[in-house]
């Protein structure tokens, strides 16, 4: 996203063109790229016991940082426009028939919320649930403490961070099927703790999708 003033499009044709997309073989947990010689799971899922159930990416996250830290940082809050076509594309059809009921975004903390004027993963879902007609639900899970940045952090650290970062609104949760949204994934410990939320709360199958992901080891 190189951010040229285009007519009726979303990207230009030449970003489009250099846009780098998850595919071929996945880890069957998380959804980053793997080799086959990995087997069905990542290293990271093969090393550490995630409660949610499965995830998805669309974009490779080294060929699209540029594009992503706008969309975070510098304002470019429309760019979730871009990033919700594609993803209705290549997992619209898979969440159709998973059945997810509802998109729950990863929160912001509101001083965060303040400064920035919108949380990313909100914009994301949002534009996801007009294409898709599956509800956004921010009133499940609340970010009542400000984290330190997680990307100052090792494994076991943001593990930490964020075991207190995140809170059920209520004790349990009328649904069965929920798909967490967030613009990238990393080692997958913030799904990993709101996943563990909503399992806890009575929630049977929790999936996650993510604009980037990084790659397998
Ligand atoms: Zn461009
Ligand atoms: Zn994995």
């Amino acid at each position: 996203m190189c951010d040229r003033v285009i007519r009726n499009r979303d990207i230009c044709t030449e970003c489009e063109a250099k846009q780098h997309f998850v595919d071929g073989e996945t880890c069957r947990k998380c959804g980053k790229k793997i080799t086959g010689k990995d087997g069905i799971y990542c290293y990271d899922c093969r090393r550490t016991q995630k409660r949610f159930d499965r995830g998805f990416a669309v974009f490779e996250y080294e060929y699209i940082r540029t594009s992503l830290y706008r969309f975070k940082y510098n304002g470019r809050a429309e760019y979730a426009g871009y990033y919700a076509r594609v993803t209705k594309e290549k997992l619209g059809r898979t969440l159709e028939m998973i059945g997810i009921e509802a998109f729950i975004p990863v929160p912001i903390h509101r001083s965060r919320l303040a400064k920035r004027g919108y949380n990313q993963a909100g914009e994301y879902a949002r534009r996801l649930s007009e294409l898709c007609s599956i509800p956004v639900r921010e009133d499940i899970i609340e970010r009542p403490v400000r984290t330190k940045a997680q990307k100052q952090l090792g494994a076991g650290e943001r593990q930490k961070n964020l075991k207190k970062a995140f809170k059920l609104h209520s004790d349990g949760v009328e649904l069965n099927k929920v798909c967490i949204v967030d613009d990238i994934y990393t080692t997958g410990s913030t799904i990993n703790a709101i996943a563990t939320l909503l399992k806890d709360a009575g929630v049977k199958e929790v999936y996650f999708v993510a604009i980037a992901i990084g790659k397998g080891m």
